[in-house]
């Protein structure tokens, strides 16, 4: 269905029914995305301050055949968020809406408004002693209708998992108008169809988030992390399984960090303080989260040893104090700073099936060598089988030199990733990057399912038109 733009004309409509304090100025930072590979169209941006005033948006923006795009901290790396062509959207930004409505911290819940932000959620959780484990570099900005949103990872999945599991249910305004009241702190509900699982995920086409019902858990009594120099990939895969064979589930983080991450931090950021005086080839940045009366330095120290035995570790820097836990975490969460500052050719966010990524890792970089003198960054959340794996210039040379070769080298990786049995989103969504990608290798009768969900929900297509159904 043809769309029309968000216009002086739909804004008085707006003022009419909400008054004139939900209209604001459309300013730079609604229209910017970390990526800068788009910039969005002004429109109008709503600042709702209630679900009902969200539902009333959406019947408007439904009977004036208007776009909406649904906003939150504005950090998500695929674009979904900004609308750079066609009518200009009525931007939703849900920041208004950032209570924490309730903490049941014998339920292990926490109620919140989409917009709350990822470390208000994370605090509210702490202050009732509990841990809400959602974990990313871009905490501070981005909001939990996002966050679920987008079904964000971070560095604790490997523990309690994506966005989506943990979340037990959701208020959602669908395309309609309708509010849709399934905040619920049920743990078990096989009532039909999950709705919940259907708008985690779906990046803004198919409804508003406007709060949900999060989980938590006990908080560790003792963190431990440590830095350890690993031999190889696969010497990285067996330290996993033997940490888990020395604390279980106590493994949060198993981050894989490449010696050329290390080198771009000299050269960009050389204020971080690196912990081996010489970039090892591979290393790890592990956390644990331990009950009370266990020791993290000593259990680092035996998963070490064990780990030695079998020749998979040659060297190790236990943080012996918070300080040292934040430098060590400086290192791992700076590295896409430093990638930012020199410049990626092509970014790519895969998982691949983790016995795998040795071989990928060898094939890939044949495949990259293979179309030009490029260096690869490939870093990231190994426990997860989720790599980001970007190509750089070489020394000396700006991305913009290589830009001609950027599809080429994106096409190459993401058909490696493929032949893998990989995603070529790990985490970060379609969005508007990657919608050719999930064309290109999604599953025919997913595709199809997935294009009847949308039009059954959604039939004029106002939702964050553009994103991953094209
Ligand atoms: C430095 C940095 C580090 C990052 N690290 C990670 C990481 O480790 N793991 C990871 O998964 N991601 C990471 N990201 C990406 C990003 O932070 C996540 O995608 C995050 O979940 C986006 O949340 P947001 O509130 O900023 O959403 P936005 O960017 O505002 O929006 C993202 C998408 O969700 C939609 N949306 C937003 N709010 C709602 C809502 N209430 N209802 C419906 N749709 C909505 C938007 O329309 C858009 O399509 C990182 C980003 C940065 C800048």
């Amino acid at each position: 269905m043809r769309l029309n733009p968000a216009d002086e004309r739909f804004a008085e409509t707006i003022r009419a029914e909400l008054g004139h304090d939900v209209l604001r100025p459309v300013t730079e930072r609604y229209l910017e995305e970390p990526r800068q590979r788009f910039v969005g169209q002004a429109g109008l941006l709503a600042l709702p301050r209630n679900v009902g005033e969200v539902s009333a948006l959406i019947r408007l923006a439904g009977d004036a055949a208007v776009p909406v795009v649904p906003y939150g901290g504005g950090t998500g790396l695929v674009g979904g968020q900004v609308l750079p062509h066609g009518p200009a959207p009525l931007i939703i930004s849900l920041e208004r809406m950032a209570a924490i409505r309730a903490v049941y911290p014998t339920e292990n819940i926490l109620l919140a408004e989409a917009g709350a932000i990822l470390a208000d959620v994370q605090m509210a959780a702490e202050g009732a002693d509990r841990l809400f484990p959602l974990s990313l570099a871009a905490q501070g900005s981005c909001r939990i209708g996002g966050n679920l949103a987008t079904n964000a990872g971070g560095v604790n999945v490997l523990r309690y998992g994506n966005a989506r599991d943990l979340c037990l249910g959701l208020e959602v305004v669908l395309p309609n108008g309708d509010i849709w009241h399934g905040l619920s702190r049920l743990r078990k509900d096989n009532t039909g169809y999950d709705l919940r699982n259907l708008l985690i995920g779906s990046e803004g086409t198919l409804g508003i988030i406007t709060a949900a019902a999060l989980k938590l858990f006990p908080r560790p009594q003792g963190v431990g992390t440590a830095m350890f120099q690993v031999a190889s990939p696969e010497a990285a895969i067996d330290l996993l399984s033997v940490s888990r064979d020395q604390v279980g589930e106590a493994v949060s983080t198993f981050e894989l960090i490449h010696q050329q991450g290390l080198q771009f931090l000299r050269e960009v950021l050389p204020d971080i303080r690196q912990p081996f005086p010489t970039p090892p080839q591979w290393s790890v940045l592990i956390e644990l989260g331990l009950s009370a009366g266990q020791n993290p330095s000593e259990m680092l120290e035996a998963i070490y040893v064990a780990a030695e035995e079998r020749g998979l570790v040659s060297d190790a820097v236990i943080a012996q104090s918070e300080a040292q836990r934040a430098e060590l975490w400086a290192v791992r969460e700076q590295i896409p700073e430093a990638n930012r500052l020199i410049g990626s050719v092509s970014s790519h966010d895969i998982s691949i099936p983790i016995s795998r990524i040795p071989e990928f890792i060898r094939r890939g970089a044949e495949v990259v060598a293979g179309l030009g003198p490029f260096r690869v960054n490939c870093f990231g959340h190994l426990g997860d089988g989720n790599l980001h794996y970007n190509a750089f210039p070489p020394p000396g040379h700006k991305k913009a030199e290589f830009a001609a070769q950027s599809g080429a080298v994106k096409r190459a990786v993401h058909d490696l990733v493929h032949a893998f049995g990989g995603s070529v989103s790990a985490e970060h969504g379609v969005g508007r990057i990657k919608t050719e990608d999930l064309q290109r290798y999604g599953d025919p009768a997913r595709l199809q399912a997935m294009r009847a969900i949308k039009t059954a929900l959604d039939p004029k297509g106002i939702m964050n038109p553009g994103v991953i159904l094209p």
